[in-house]
């Protein structure tokens, strides 16, 4: 049997940049003001603030990353309220939260939400018909691993 989950046509976008890429993320963002109108944005702290000034509309706002604000999405992503992540991370910087950023990509891998780590990958995101209309993305059965035999 195929699980699916249904991302309606306004999906719930999550953004989060490290903060050398918050540059990249709010030249990304306004570059895409008009598309990204149709959507709900989710953000941690900082990325959030900045992302409302350069969209000059209201985003989600949750707890700056390292103060757990990507616990809070991976916690959305993991009960199915998290569509799409866009997720700027610096690879060239160890971050104080690195263990919550492999955390989020672990998690968006697990259930098979669309990630996009950099802006090319972005730009193929938003660019996608799928943008437009619903989708229904198959989530992996994982009914065997819930009734493993664990030995008690
Ligand atoms: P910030 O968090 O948007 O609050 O800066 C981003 C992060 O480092 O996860």
């Amino acid at each position: 049997m195929v699980t699916t989950k249904k991302l309606p046509q306004r999906k719930c976008i999550a953004l989060i940049a490290h903060d050398h890429k918050k540059e990249d993320m709010v030249q990304w963002a306004t570059h895409n003001k008009q598309i990204l109108s149709k959507h709900e944005l989710y953000a941690t702290g900082t990325t959030g603030r900045l992302a409302e000034e350069a969209l000059d509309r209201p985003v989600k706002k949750f707890l700056s990353g390292p103060l757990g604000g990507d616990q809070q999405i991976g916690s959305l992503i993991a009960t199915g309220d998290i569509d799409i992540v866009i997720f700027f991370w610096d690879p060239m910087e160890a971050q104080p939260h690195d263990t919550d950023v492999k955390a989020l990509l672990r998690l968006c891998a697990v259930w098979n939400i669309p990630m996009a780590c950099d802006r090319s990958t972005a730009d193929f995101i938003i660019t996608s018909p799928f943008m437009y209309e619903d989708y229904e993305a198959i989530i992996p059965d994982y009914s065997g691993y819930l009734k493993r035999n664990v030995g008690v």
